[in-house]
Protein backbone atom coordinates (compact mmCIF):
# COMPACT_ATOMS: atom_id res chain seq x y z
CA UNK A 1 0.00 0.00 0.00
CA UNK A 2 0.99 3.72 -0.43
CA UNK A 3 2.82 5.08 2.45
CA UNK A 4 0.43 6.85 4.87
CA UNK A 5 -0.24 10.41 4.86
CA UNK A 6 0.88 12.24 8.06
CA UNK A 7 -1.51 15.93 8.40
CA UNK A 8 -0.75 18.57 10.82
CA UNK A 9 -2.93 20.56 12.81
CA UNK A 10 -3.44 22.85 10.01
CA UNK A 11 -4.13 20.12 7.43
CA UNK A 12 -7.27 18.81 8.16
CA UNK A 13 -9.48 19.39 4.82
CA UNK A 14 -10.85 16.78 2.31
CA UNK A 15 -8.17 18.61 0.15
CA UNK A 16 -5.69 17.91 2.06
CA UNK A 17 -6.43 13.84 2.93
CA UNK A 18 -8.73 13.18 -0.18
CA UNK A 19 -6.98 14.34 -3.30
CA UNK A 20 -6.38 12.07 -6.00
CA UNK A 21 -2.94 11.37 -4.87
CA UNK A 22 -3.70 10.86 -0.78
CA UNK A 23 -7.14 9.26 -0.96
CA UNK A 24 -6.03 5.72 -1.27
CA UNK A 25 -3.57 6.10 1.99
CA UNK A 26 -3.99 5.70 5.52
CA UNK A 27 -3.95 9.40 7.87
CA UNK A 28 -1.60 9.92 10.67
CA UNK A 29 -2.36 12.46 12.68
CA UNK A 30 -0.13 12.93 15.65
CA UNK A 31 -0.54 14.60 18.89
CA UNK A 32 2.31 16.02 20.58
CA UNK A 33 2.22 17.02 24.10
CA UNK A 34 5.66 18.94 23.05
CA UNK A 35 4.00 20.94 20.27
CA UNK A 36 1.19 21.88 22.39
CA UNK A 37 3.02 22.79 25.39
CA UNK A 38 5.37 24.37 23.01
CA UNK A 39 2.87 27.06 21.47
CA UNK A 40 1.02 27.66 24.62
CA UNK A 41 -0.92 30.91 23.96
CA UNK A 42 -4.89 31.17 24.74
CA UNK A 43 -6.63 28.05 26.02
CA UNK A 44 -9.52 28.36 23.53
CA UNK A 45 -6.78 27.95 20.58
CA UNK A 46 -5.27 24.96 21.86
CA UNK A 47 -9.08 23.60 22.42
CA UNK A 48 -9.75 24.16 18.85
CA UNK A 49 -6.49 22.54 17.58
CA UNK A 50 -7.15 18.99 19.80
CA UNK A 51 -10.95 18.95 18.78
CA UNK A 52 -9.77 19.76 14.82
CA UNK A 53 -7.63 16.70 14.91
CA UNK A 54 -9.38 14.32 16.80
CA UNK A 55 -12.79 15.12 15.06
CA UNK A 56 -10.81 14.41 11.88
CA UNK A 57 -9.92 11.10 13.02
CA UNK A 58 -13.53 9.98 14.04
CA UNK A 59 -14.44 11.33 10.78
CA UNK A 60 -12.12 9.08 8.86
CA UNK A 61 -12.60 5.97 11.24
CA UNK A 62 -10.44 3.09 10.04
CA UNK A 63 -8.21 5.24 7.46
CA UNK A 64 -6.86 7.83 10.36
CA UNK A 65 -4.25 6.31 12.94
CA UNK A 66 -4.27 8.55 16.04
CA UNK A 67 -0.64 8.89 17.65
CA UNK A 68 -0.69 10.34 21.43
CA UNK A 69 2.95 10.96 22.19
CA UNK A 70 5.52 13.28 23.71
CA UNK A 71 6.82 14.61 20.11
CA UNK A 72 6.39 14.04 16.07
CA UNK A 73 9.60 12.16 16.08
CA UNK A 74 8.30 9.51 18.82
CA UNK A 75 4.50 9.31 16.86
CA UNK A 76 6.16 8.83 13.68
CA UNK A 77 8.53 6.36 14.63
CA UNK A 78 5.62 4.23 16.10
CA UNK A 79 4.41 4.67 12.19
CA UNK A 80 6.59 2.12 11.85
CA UNK A 81 7.23 3.38 8.24
CA UNK A 82 8.00 6.53 6.10
CA UNK A 83 4.88 8.66 5.38
CA UNK A 84 4.27 11.77 3.11
CA UNK A 85 3.49 14.91 3.92
CA UNK A 86 2.43 18.54 2.98
CA UNK A 87 4.80 21.45 3.09
CA UNK A 88 3.33 22.45 6.68
CA UNK A 89 2.74 26.36 7.24
CA UNK A 90 6.00 27.75 8.87
CA UNK A 91 9.54 28.10 8.18
CA UNK A 92 10.06 25.52 11.10
CA UNK A 93 8.45 23.20 10.85
CA UNK A 94 9.68 22.74 7.02
CA UNK A 95 12.85 22.98 8.18
CA UNK A 96 11.77 20.07 10.43
CA UNK A 97 10.40 17.75 8.10
CA UNK A 98 13.23 18.02 5.76
CA UNK A 99 15.31 16.74 8.63
CA UNK A 100 13.02 14.16 9.19
CA UNK A 101 13.17 13.32 5.28
CA UNK A 102 16.60 13.26 5.80
CA UNK A 103 16.89 10.33 8.49
CA UNK A 104 14.27 8.40 6.28
CA UNK A 105 10.55 9.24 8.37
CA UNK A 106 9.33 11.12 6.00
CA UNK A 107 9.33 9.54 2.44
CA UNK A 108 8.12 12.77 0.45
CA UNK A 109 7.09 16.55 0.98
CA UNK A 110 4.77 17.98 -1.39
CA UNK A 111 2.98 21.18 -1.73
CA UNK A 112 0.35 22.58 0.84
CA UNK A 113 -2.89 22.87 -0.92
CA UNK A 114 -4.58 24.76 1.82
CA UNK A 115 -4.63 27.93 -0.21
CA UNK A 116 -5.90 28.81 -3.47
CA UNK A 117 -2.23 30.26 -5.07
CA UNK A 118 0.80 27.74 -5.22
CA UNK A 119 4.13 29.24 -4.18
CA UNK A 120 5.92 28.30 -7.43
CA UNK A 121 3.14 30.46 -9.01
CA UNK A 122 3.69 33.41 -6.38
CA UNK A 123 7.23 33.26 -7.05
CA UNK A 124 7.06 33.71 -10.73
CA UNK A 125 4.02 36.90 -10.03
CA UNK A 126 6.57 38.47 -7.27
CA UNK A 127 9.83 38.20 -9.60
CA UNK A 128 12.35 40.66 -8.55
CA UNK A 129 10.33 43.10 -6.59
CA UNK A 130 11.36 45.04 -3.63
CA UNK A 131 7.71 46.49 -2.75
CA UNK A 132 4.02 45.05 -3.18
CA UNK A 133 0.77 46.12 -3.88
CA UNK A 134 -2.11 44.16 -2.76
CA UNK A 135 -4.42 45.65 -5.32
CA UNK A 136 -2.48 44.14 -7.82
CA UNK A 137 -1.87 40.20 -6.55
CA UNK A 138 -5.63 40.94 -5.90
CA UNK A 139 -6.48 41.68 -9.49
CA UNK A 140 -4.02 39.26 -10.72
CA UNK A 141 -6.03 36.48 -8.54
CA UNK A 142 -9.29 37.51 -9.87
CA UNK A 143 -8.24 37.00 -13.30
CA UNK A 144 -6.41 33.55 -12.44
CA UNK A 145 -9.58 31.93 -10.48
CA UNK A 146 -11.96 33.76 -12.31
CA UNK A 147 -14.00 35.20 -9.84
CA UNK A 148 -16.12 37.76 -10.38
CA UNK A 149 -15.06 38.44 -13.94
CA UNK A 150 -16.37 38.67 -16.77
CA UNK A 151 -14.17 37.71 -19.07
CA UNK A 152 -11.27 39.79 -19.12
CA UNK A 153 -13.17 42.58 -17.34
CA UNK A 154 -14.34 42.75 -13.51
CA UNK A 155 -17.81 42.28 -13.30
CA UNK A 156 -19.74 45.65 -13.29
CA UNK A 157 -16.32 47.02 -14.73
CA UNK A 158 -14.89 47.89 -11.71
CA UNK A 159 -11.89 45.69 -9.47
CA UNK A 160 -12.69 47.66 -5.97
CA UNK A 161 -15.93 48.67 -3.89
CA UNK A 162 -13.64 49.78 -0.87
CA UNK A 163 -15.22 53.29 -1.07
CA UNK A 164 -18.67 51.45 -0.45
CA UNK A 165 -17.35 49.54 2.51
CA UNK A 166 -16.74 52.32 5.51
CA UNK A 167 -19.94 52.77 7.03
CA UNK A 168 -20.29 54.23 10.06
CA UNK A 169 -21.68 52.17 12.97
CA UNK A 170 -25.62 52.45 12.97
CA UNK A 171 -27.17 55.50 15.38
CA UNK A 172 -29.33 54.82 18.37
CA UNK A 173 -28.72 50.70 17.94
CA UNK A 174 -26.11 48.91 19.77
CA UNK A 175 -26.39 45.96 17.55
CA UNK A 176 -26.39 45.63 13.75
CA UNK A 177 -29.09 43.47 14.34
CA UNK A 178 -28.11 41.05 11.70
CA UNK A 179 -28.51 37.27 11.79
CA UNK A 180 -26.62 35.07 13.95
CA UNK A 181 -23.10 33.46 12.75
CA UNK A 182 -23.40 29.85 12.65
CA UNK A 183 -22.44 28.31 16.32
CA UNK A 184 -20.66 24.91 16.54
CA UNK A 185 -22.47 22.30 19.10
CA UNK A 186 -20.01 20.63 21.49
CA UNK A 187 -19.53 17.09 21.74
CA UNK A 188 -18.07 14.02 23.65
CA UNK A 189 -14.73 14.79 21.63
CA UNK A 190 -14.56 18.32 22.88
CA UNK A 191 -15.39 17.37 26.69
CA UNK A 192 -12.43 14.92 26.11
CA UNK A 193 -10.29 17.91 24.98
CA UNK A 194 -11.60 20.14 27.69
CA UNK A 195 -11.13 17.58 30.53
CA UNK A 196 -7.77 16.49 28.94
CA UNK A 197 -6.44 20.35 28.60
CA UNK A 198 -7.68 20.50 32.39
CA UNK A 199 -5.06 18.14 33.16
CA UNK A 200 -2.41 19.55 31.23
CA UNK A 201 0.32 21.32 33.10
CA UNK A 202 0.84 24.49 30.42
CA UNK A 203 0.13 27.72 31.68
CA UNK A 204 -2.67 28.65 28.88
CA UNK A 205 -3.47 32.10 28.35
CA UNK A 206 -7.23 33.51 28.12
CA UNK A 207 -10.41 31.52 29.64
CA UNK A 208 -12.24 28.79 28.31
CA UNK A 209 -15.23 28.92 27.57
CA UNK A 210 -18.07 27.04 24.65
CA UNK A 211 -16.19 26.14 21.25
CA UNK A 212 -17.04 29.30 19.23
CA UNK A 213 -15.41 27.56 15.59
CA UNK A 214 -16.22 25.46 13.30
CA UNK A 215 -13.43 22.46 13.38
CA UNK A 216 -14.45 20.13 10.61
CA UNK A 217 -14.99 20.86 7.32
CA UNK A 218 -18.96 19.41 7.76
CA UNK A 219 -18.97 22.19 10.11
CA UNK A 220 -16.98 25.06 7.98
CA UNK A 221 -19.24 24.38 5.22
CA UNK A 222 -22.29 24.45 7.38
CA UNK A 223 -20.43 28.29 9.16
CA UNK A 224 -19.73 29.36 5.37
CA UNK A 225 -23.52 28.57 4.21
CA UNK A 226 -25.16 30.15 6.93
CA UNK A 227 -22.76 33.33 6.26
CA UNK A 228 -23.50 33.52 3.11
CA UNK A 229 -27.02 33.32 2.96
CA UNK A 230 -27.40 35.55 5.90
CA UNK A 231 -24.62 37.56 6.77
CA UNK A 232 -22.47 38.29 4.00
CA UNK A 233 -24.77 41.37 2.20
CA UNK A 234 -23.91 43.03 5.19
CA UNK A 235 -20.50 42.43 5.55
CA UNK A 236 -19.19 45.33 3.36
CA UNK A 237 -20.82 48.43 4.25
CA UNK A 238 -19.56 47.95 7.93
CA UNK A 239 -16.56 45.80 7.52
CA UNK A 240 -14.47 49.27 9.45
CA UNK A 241 -17.04 49.83 12.01
CA UNK A 242 -16.95 48.60 15.58
CA UNK A 243 -19.93 47.98 18.10
CA UNK A 244 -19.14 47.40 21.26
CA UNK A 245 -22.40 45.28 22.25
CA UNK A 246 -22.14 43.38 19.05
CA UNK A 247 -18.66 41.45 18.82
CA UNK A 248 -19.38 39.83 15.59
CA UNK A 249 -20.70 42.15 13.76
CA UNK A 250 -21.24 40.75 9.93
CA UNK A 251 -18.07 38.76 10.19
CA UNK A 252 -17.57 35.34 8.70
CA UNK A 253 -15.76 33.65 11.67
CA UNK A 254 -14.29 31.71 8.96
CA UNK A 255 -10.53 32.44 9.52
CA UNK A 256 -10.47 29.84 12.27
CA UNK A 257 -11.45 26.93 9.97
CA UNK A 258 -9.59 28.49 7.04
CA UNK A 259 -6.31 28.15 9.32
CA UNK A 260 -7.25 25.06 10.16
CA UNK A 261 -7.14 24.04 6.72
CA UNK A 262 -10.83 22.69 6.69
CA UNK A 263 -12.18 25.00 4.68
CA UNK A 264 -10.84 26.15 0.58
CA UNK A 265 -10.41 29.51 0.05
CA UNK A 266 -11.73 28.79 -3.50
CA UNK A 267 -14.82 27.06 -2.03
CA UNK A 268 -15.51 30.34 0.10
CA UNK A 269 -14.68 32.70 -2.71
CA UNK A 270 -17.20 30.85 -5.25
CA UNK A 271 -20.03 30.28 -2.83
CA UNK A 272 -19.76 34.47 -2.37
CA UNK A 273 -19.42 35.02 -5.91
CA UNK A 274 -22.45 32.90 -6.98
CA UNK A 275 -24.52 34.66 -4.20
CA UNK A 276 -24.00 38.05 -6.02
CA UNK A 277 -25.05 35.90 -9.22
CA UNK A 278 -28.21 35.01 -7.68
CA UNK A 279 -28.66 38.81 -6.79
CA UNK A 280 -28.76 37.87 -2.65
CA UNK A 281 -26.10 40.26 -1.75
CA UNK A 282 -24.82 43.48 -3.60
CA UNK A 283 -21.70 43.02 -5.21
CA UNK A 284 -19.47 45.53 -2.71
CA UNK A 285 -20.14 43.29 -0.11
CA UNK A 286 -19.20 40.35 -2.09
CA UNK A 287 -16.10 42.16 -3.52
CA UNK A 288 -15.01 43.31 -0.48
CA UNK A 289 -15.21 39.50 1.16
CA UNK A 290 -13.62 37.84 -1.61
CA UNK A 291 -10.69 40.65 -1.56
CA UNK A 292 -9.79 39.48 1.97
CA UNK A 293 -9.91 35.48 1.07
CA UNK A 294 -8.49 35.30 -1.84
CA UNK A 295 -6.32 38.49 -1.70
CA UNK A 296 -5.33 39.89 1.93
CA UNK A 297 -5.11 36.32 3.20
CA UNK A 298 -3.18 34.93 0.17
CA UNK A 299 -1.03 37.54 0.27
CA UNK A 300 0.22 37.45 3.89
CA UNK A 301 0.83 33.77 2.99
CA UNK A 302 2.88 33.92 0.05
CA UNK A 303 4.93 36.88 1.69
CA UNK A 304 5.48 35.03 4.54
CA UNK A 305 8.08 32.74 2.53
CA UNK A 306 8.82 35.16 0.03
CA UNK A 307 10.39 38.12 2.54
CA UNK A 308 11.74 35.15 4.70
CA UNK A 309 13.73 35.55 7.54
CA UNK A 310 15.46 38.58 7.55
CA UNK A 311 11.72 40.34 7.04
CA UNK A 312 11.37 40.94 10.66
CA UNK A 313 15.17 41.60 11.52
CA UNK A 314 14.40 45.55 11.13
CA UNK A 315 12.87 47.45 13.39
CA UNK A 316 12.49 50.81 11.30
CA UNK A 317 11.10 52.80 14.13
CA UNK A 318 13.21 51.93 16.45
CA UNK A 319 10.41 50.43 18.86
CA UNK A 320 11.55 49.22 21.77
CA UNK A 321 8.94 49.45 24.67
CA UNK A 322 8.22 46.30 25.77
CA UNK A 323 4.76 45.00 26.28
CA UNK A 324 3.31 46.44 30.02
CA UNK A 325 2.14 43.48 32.31
CA UNK A 326 -1.37 43.96 31.82
CA UNK A 327 -1.29 43.65 28.32
CA UNK A 328 0.69 40.78 28.33
CA UNK A 329 -1.96 38.88 30.79
CA UNK A 330 -5.10 40.49 29.08
CA UNK A 331 -5.91 42.13 31.84
CA UNK A 332 -9.03 44.59 30.73
CA UNK A 333 -9.91 45.57 34.06
CA UNK A 334 -6.47 47.55 34.09
CA UNK A 335 -7.35 49.44 31.55
CA UNK A 336 -9.49 52.72 31.27
CA UNK A 337 -10.08 53.61 27.66
CA UNK A 338 -13.53 52.01 26.77
CA UNK A 339 -12.32 50.82 23.67
CA UNK A 340 -9.06 49.29 24.28
CA UNK A 341 -10.66 47.54 27.74
CA UNK A 342 -12.96 45.86 25.41
CA UNK A 343 -10.83 44.68 22.54
CA UNK A 344 -8.46 43.04 25.54
CA UNK A 345 -11.53 41.44 27.17
CA UNK A 346 -12.25 40.17 23.66
CA UNK A 347 -8.73 38.59 23.23
CA UNK A 348 -9.20 37.38 26.74
CA UNK A 349 -12.40 36.21 26.83
CA UNK A 350 -12.27 34.38 22.99
CA UNK A 351 -9.29 34.74 21.60
CA UNK A 352 -10.87 36.69 18.75
CA UNK A 353 -11.94 40.65 18.13
CA UNK A 354 -12.68 41.30 14.62
CA UNK A 355 -10.56 43.12 12.07
CA UNK A 356 -10.81 46.55 13.13
CA UNK A 357 -9.66 45.90 16.66
CA UNK A 358 -6.87 44.02 15.80
CA UNK A 359 -5.33 47.15 13.49
CA UNK A 360 -7.37 50.53 14.98
CA UNK A 361 -7.19 49.42 18.60
CA UNK A 362 -4.62 47.07 19.49
CA UNK A 363 -2.51 48.02 16.94
CA UNK A 364 -2.41 51.65 17.30
CA UNK A 365 -2.10 51.56 21.23
CA UNK A 366 1.10 49.82 20.40
CA UNK A 367 2.67 51.55 17.68
CA UNK A 368 1.62 54.87 19.63
CA UNK A 369 3.68 53.11 22.43
CA UNK A 370 6.47 52.20 20.54
CA UNK A 371 5.77 48.28 21.85
CA UNK A 372 9.19 45.91 20.48
CA UNK A 373 6.96 44.73 17.06
CA UNK A 374 8.61 41.47 17.47
CA UNK A 375 7.25 40.87 21.26
CA UNK A 376 3.64 42.42 19.66
CA UNK A 377 3.76 39.67 16.66
CA UNK A 378 4.50 36.86 19.47
CA UNK A 379 1.41 38.19 21.29
CA UNK A 380 -0.84 38.10 18.62
CA UNK A 381 0.29 34.92 17.38
CA UNK A 382 -0.09 32.82 20.96
CA UNK A 383 -3.55 34.77 22.47
CA UNK A 384 -5.98 35.21 19.12
CA UNK A 385 -7.59 31.84 18.17
CA UNK A 386 -6.60 32.04 14.37
CA UNK A 387 -2.92 33.00 15.35
CA UNK A 388 -0.47 31.21 13.48
CA UNK A 389 3.76 32.23 12.08
CA UNK A 390 2.63 32.92 8.66
CA UNK A 391 -0.07 35.29 9.46
CA UNK A 392 2.00 38.01 11.28
CA UNK A 393 4.59 39.25 9.41
CA UNK A 394 2.42 41.04 6.75
CA UNK A 395 -0.48 41.57 9.51
CA UNK A 396 1.80 42.62 12.70
CA UNK A 397 5.20 43.09 11.83
CA UNK A 398 4.80 45.52 8.44
CA UNK A 399 0.82 46.25 8.35
CA UNK A 400 0.19 47.60 11.80
CA UNK A 401 3.46 48.63 12.95
CA UNK A 402 5.16 49.77 9.90
CA UNK A 403 8.87 48.14 11.50
CA UNK A 404 9.55 47.16 8.11
CA UNK A 405 10.24 51.18 7.18
CA UNK A 406 7.08 50.74 4.35
CA UNK A 407 7.64 47.01 2.31
CA UNK A 408 4.00 46.24 3.24
CA UNK A 409 2.09 49.21 3.35
CA UNK A 410 3.10 53.60 2.54
CA UNK A 411 2.77 54.92 5.69
CA UNK A 412 1.93 53.97 9.28
CA UNK A 413 -2.01 53.33 10.40
CA UNK A 414 -2.29 55.05 13.10
CA UNK A 415 -5.42 57.36 13.97
CA UNK A 416 -6.56 59.20 16.99
CA UNK A 417 -9.43 59.70 18.78
CA UNK A 418 -11.77 61.36 16.53
CA UNK A 419 -11.22 58.83 13.88
CA UNK A 420 -12.38 56.10 16.69
CA UNK A 421 -15.48 57.86 17.81
CA UNK A 422 -16.30 57.99 14.19
CA UNK A 423 -15.90 54.59 13.45
CA UNK A 424 -16.90 52.73 16.89
CA UNK A 425 -19.41 53.71 19.89
CA UNK A 426 -16.89 53.29 22.27
CA UNK A 427 -16.61 56.91 23.17
CA UNK A 428 -19.56 57.42 24.70
CA UNK A 429 -18.97 56.02 27.51
CA UNK A 430 -15.77 56.27 28.20
CA UNK A 431 -13.55 58.39 30.79
CA UNK A 432 -11.60 59.77 28.23
CA UNK A 433 -12.49 62.67 25.92
CA UNK A 434 -11.86 62.17 22.25
CA UNK A 435 -11.19 65.61 21.32
CA UNK A 436 -8.74 66.32 24.20
CA UNK A 437 -5.23 66.24 23.66
CA UNK A 438 -4.43 67.43 27.05
CA UNK A 439 -5.49 66.87 30.79
CA UNK A 440 -6.81 64.16 32.94
CA UNK A 441 -9.47 62.91 30.32
CA UNK A 442 -6.97 63.36 27.10
CA UNK A 443 -7.96 60.62 25.28
CA UNK A 444 -4.69 58.58 24.99
CA UNK A 445 -5.19 57.80 21.31
CA UNK A 446 -5.93 61.37 20.76
CA UNK A 447 -2.77 62.32 22.62
CA UNK A 448 -0.90 59.51 21.63
CA UNK A 449 -1.62 60.28 18.22
CA UNK A 450 0.10 63.60 18.08
CA UNK A 451 2.75 62.36 20.16
CA UNK A 452 4.09 59.60 17.84
CA UNK A 453 3.28 62.46 14.77
CA UNK A 454 6.02 64.27 17.20
CA UNK A 455 8.15 61.27 17.46
CA UNK A 456 8.75 60.15 13.53
CA UNK A 457 8.13 63.95 12.21
CA UNK A 458 11.59 63.59 10.07
CA UNK A 459 10.29 60.49 8.46
CA UNK A 460 6.71 61.58 8.03
CA UNK A 461 7.73 64.97 6.63
CA UNK A 462 9.06 62.95 3.64
CA UNK A 463 6.41 61.38 2.66
CA UNK A 464 3.52 62.38 0.97
CA UNK A 465 0.77 60.85 2.62
CA UNK A 466 1.92 61.75 6.39
CA UNK A 467 3.36 65.16 5.54
CA UNK A 468 0.24 67.37 6.19
CA UNK A 469 -0.24 65.51 9.86
CA UNK A 470 3.47 66.85 10.89
CA UNK A 471 2.43 70.15 9.37
CA UNK A 472 -1.18 70.05 11.85
CA UNK A 473 1.22 68.64 14.60
CA UNK A 474 3.48 71.75 14.51
CA UNK A 475 0.84 73.94 14.53
CA UNK A 476 -0.48 73.02 17.50
CA UNK A 477 0.36 75.19 20.67
CA UNK A 478 0.48 72.26 23.20
CA UNK A 479 2.55 69.91 21.47
CA UNK A 480 5.09 70.33 24.27
CA UNK A 481 2.77 69.64 26.58
CA UNK A 482 1.53 66.75 25.16
CA UNK A 483 4.72 64.93 24.63
CA UNK A 484 5.34 65.71 28.50
CA UNK A 485 2.16 63.90 29.53
CA UNK A 486 2.14 61.18 27.41
CA UNK A 487 6.02 60.67 28.56
CA UNK A 488 4.52 60.14 31.73
CA UNK A 489 1.55 58.19 30.87
CA UNK A 490 0.67 54.85 32.95
CA UNK A 491 -3.04 54.61 32.60
CA UNK A 492 -4.53 53.91 29.57
P1 LIG B 1 -13.77 38.32 7.97
O1 LIG B 1 -13.78 39.76 8.31
O2 LIG B 1 -15.08 37.66 7.80
O3 LIG B 1 -12.88 38.15 6.67
C1 LIG B 1 -12.94 36.97 5.87
C2 LIG B 1 -11.64 36.22 5.83
O4 LIG B 1 -10.65 36.97 5.18
C3 LIG B 1 -11.03 35.87 7.18
O5 LIG B 1 -11.60 34.71 7.69
C4 LIG B 1 -9.57 35.70 6.85
O6 LIG B 1 -9.30 34.38 6.53
C5 LIG B 1 -9.36 36.57 5.65
N1 LIG B 1 -8.59 37.77 5.94
C6 LIG B 1 -9.03 39.03 5.94
N2 LIG B 1 -8.04 39.89 6.16
C7 LIG B 1 -6.94 39.15 6.33
C8 LIG B 1 -5.60 39.48 6.60
N3 LIG B 1 -5.19 40.75 6.72
N4 LIG B 1 -4.74 38.47 6.74
C9 LIG B 1 -5.14 37.19 6.63
N5 LIG B 1 -6.39 36.83 6.36
C10 LIG B 1 -7.28 37.80 6.20
N6 LIG B 1 -5.96 36.73 10.52
C11 LIG B 1 -5.74 35.47 10.86
O7 LIG B 1 -6.25 34.56 10.21
N7 LIG B 1 -4.93 35.13 11.90
C12 LIG B 1 -4.34 36.09 12.65
O8 LIG B 1 -3.63 35.78 13.60
C13 LIG B 1 -4.53 37.45 12.31
N8 LIG B 1 -3.91 38.43 13.01
C14 LIG B 1 -4.10 39.73 12.65
C15 LIG B 1 -3.41 40.72 13.35
C16 LIG B 1 -3.57 42.06 13.01
C17 LIG B 1 -2.80 43.13 13.76
C18 LIG B 1 -4.44 42.40 11.95
C19 LIG B 1 -4.61 43.83 11.57
C20 LIG B 1 -5.12 41.41 11.26
C21 LIG B 1 -4.96 40.07 11.59
N9 LIG B 1 -5.63 39.04 10.89
C22 LIG B 1 -5.38 37.74 11.23
C23 LIG B 1 -6.53 39.33 9.76
C24 LIG B 1 -8.03 39.50 10.13
O9 LIG B 1 -8.15 40.46 11.14
C25 LIG B 1 -8.67 38.18 10.55
O10 LIG B 1 -8.46 37.21 9.57
C26 LIG B 1 -10.18 38.31 10.74
O11 LIG B 1 -10.47 39.29 11.69
C27 LIG B 1 -10.79 36.98 11.12
O12 LIG B 1 -12.17 37.08 11.35
P2 LIG B 1 -13.25 36.61 10.26
O13 LIG B 1 -12.96 35.22 9.87
O14 LIG B 1 -14.59 36.91 10.81
O15 LIG B 1 -12.90 37.58 9.07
Amino acid sequence: SPAPLWVFADQLGPHVHSSEEMVDRDVVIIESARALGRRRGHRQKAHLLLSGMRHLAEELGDRATYIRADTYREGLARVGRPVVVHEPTSRRAEAFVRRLADEGLVEEIVPTPTFALSRADFADWAGGKKAFLMENFYREQRRRFDILMDGENPVSGTWNLDAENREKPPKKRTTLGVPEPWWPEEDDIDAGVRKDLDAMDVDWSGEDGPRLFAVTAAEAASAMETFVATRLATFGPYEDAVMAADWTMSHSLLSVPFNLGVLHPLDAARAAEQAYRDGTAPLASVEGFVRQILGWREYVWHLYWHLGEDYMRTNALDADTPLPGWFQTLDAEEVTAACLSDALAGVHDRGWVHHIPRLMILGNHALQRGYDPRALTRWFTEHFVDGYEWVMPVNVFGMSQHADGGVIATKPYTSGGAYIDRMTDHCKGCAFDPKKRVGEDACPFTAGYWAFTHKHRERLAKNMRTRRAVSSMERLGDIDEIIEQERHRTSF
